[in-house]
């Protein structure tokens, strides 16, 4: 079988990162190491796939920002666009993986396979996570049915749909996870074996794309102690607001009401849910909000942000929530 063209760009992370001693799991710099070092250390890459390298940025991921998101998802499709790439992975920090996932799950659009990979022990670790995970990346991003099913993260012989993925574990390597639907499948033998696909639009089906600049939309953790004051001092300047709300996506009585006069005069206020599981959908007693579905307050302002770029019309944003 020819092998395929698979374009890596590299944004940093512990993949990249390096510590003084090998047995140092936390005390390390991320972002570290070049992308030719990284395909350097994985020789096997060349038995698979004509691999081809781009240092986008070196970063730990906890500095990743929406201007270098605008700009990865250019990237990301400029490449995706190109007939001599089959294919394209990311290696990223895994603290932030499952946003810019997300971001690219909706704004590039491509049928190609795009792969986020990272790992959890730095470079220099015994046990190093990241070279495995970079060749089953690699591996994943050859197999050119694995596009269909839009963004996903590789880790840990796991792929993961990028809607559906979170970490879930600080420090371990087993810590991303389709906490609700699942994973779509697993690395075996060299290529990607699925068993589901999510029916979310995503790349190929989404009709969102990344404007010049993001919507300023910021997140609320609702707990006992709250105050309206505290959430009116958040939605300053911002035209849409995430709550991550109590239960079913509430808030105490006070924050409703300093929410509602905001509300009228443009604020686009989202609930999504604290709770780690289910679902958050519309109740009358929060008339005039837009329910976040299963979706995580993190990737919430994600879509709200990229909703907001095209409307500011309520239900067609609830509209945008059901869908994607
Ligand atoms: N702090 C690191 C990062 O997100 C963690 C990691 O990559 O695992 O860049």
């Amino acid at each position: 079988m020819e092998k395929k063209k698979i374009y890596v760009l590299a944004c940093g992370g512990t993949i990249a990162g390096r510590a003084a001693l090998a047995d140092d799991l936390t005390g390390y710099a991320a972002g570290q190491t070049s992308i030719d070092e990284l395909l350097e250390a994985v020789p096997q890459l060349a038995d698979y796939a004509d691999v081809q390298g781009e240092q986008f940025c070196n970063i730990d991921s906890s500095d990743m920002t929406e201007a270098l998101w605008l700009s990865l998802a250019n990237r990301v499709q400029e490449v995706a666009d190109r007939e001599d790439v089959d294919g394209i992975v990311i290696t990223h920090g895994t603290d932030t993986m499952e946003e810019t996932a997300y971001f690219l799950d909706l704004t590039v659009h491509t049928i190609k396979p795009v792969v986020l990979t990272g790992s959890m022990r730095p470079a220099t670790a015994i046990s190093a996570d990241g070279p495995l995970n970079l060749l089953e990346a690699v591996q994943a991003a050859s197999w050119p049915d694995l596009g269909k099913y839009g963004v996903v993260i590789v880790m840990n012989s796991t792929v993961h749909s990028a809607r559906f993925v979170e970490k879930t574990d600080t420090t371990h390597a087993d810590t991303f996870k389709g906490r609700q639907m699942g994973c779509l499948g697993y690395m075996q033998d060299g290529r990607p074996r699925l068993y589901q696909q999510p029916l979310r639009k995503h790349t190929w089906s989404s009709d969102l794309a990344a404007p010049k600049e993001l919507p300023a939309v910021a997140i609320v953790y609702a707990y006992v102690g709250l105050t309206a004051d505290d959430v009116r001092r958040l939605a300053q300047g911002k035209v849409g607001l995430v709550i991550t709300g109590l239960g079913h996506g509430k808030m105490p009585e006070s924050v409703w009401h300093a929410l509602q006069p905001l509300m009228e005069q443009g604020l686009v206020v989202v609930r999504a849910a604290r709770a780690l599981g289910g679902m958050v959908t519309q109740v009358p007693a929060y008339d005039g909000t837009v329910t976040a579905d299963s979706l995580t307050p993190q990737k919430a302002k994600i879509l709200l942000q990229l909703a907001l770029a095209h409307t500011t019309d309520r239900e067609k944003i609830q509209a945008i929530f059901d869908a994607y």
